[in-house]
């Protein structure tokens, strides 16, 4: 009996462990350019959301609150098109910010829309 409780305890890989923990990306948001790190299998379900393309969370938030708001029923890829042209147009106005000065922004308009 005690040989068998000690190959169980053997039998657990180590290994597994840390495969997860490591499997990670660093991924551009397509829309803002903000840089995360994300696992790849994440990356692969946001993609997939996405039309292909990788949006950071607080973009998908805004891609959401597009369709919320919106009057009629739009599809995912017209709310991504909306909330792009609106995020390339808030960066490209005045003098260049850096992602983090826009993410600002983007988190105000937000807000602001959601008062
Ligand atoms: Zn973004």
């Amino acid at each position: 009996m005690s040989t068998s409780v000690m190959s169980d305890a053997m039998m657990i890989p180590a290994a597994n462990l840390t495969i997860e923990a490591t499997d990670v990306e660093s991924v551009k948001c397509d829309c803002c350019g903000l840089t995360e790190e994300c696992t790849l299998e994440y990356i692969e379900r946001i993609r997939e959301r996405y039309l292909g393309q990788w949006m950071c969370g607080l973009c998908g938030e805004a891609v959401k609150d597009e369709i919320v708001r919106s009057k009629r029923l739009i599809s995912t890829e017209e709310a991504m098109a909306r909330h792009v042209s609106f995020c390339r147009a808030s960066i490209s106005s005045g003098p260049p910010v850096d992602p983090t000065v826009s993410l600002i922004a983007t988190v105000r308009q937000i807000l602001r829309r959601k008062s």
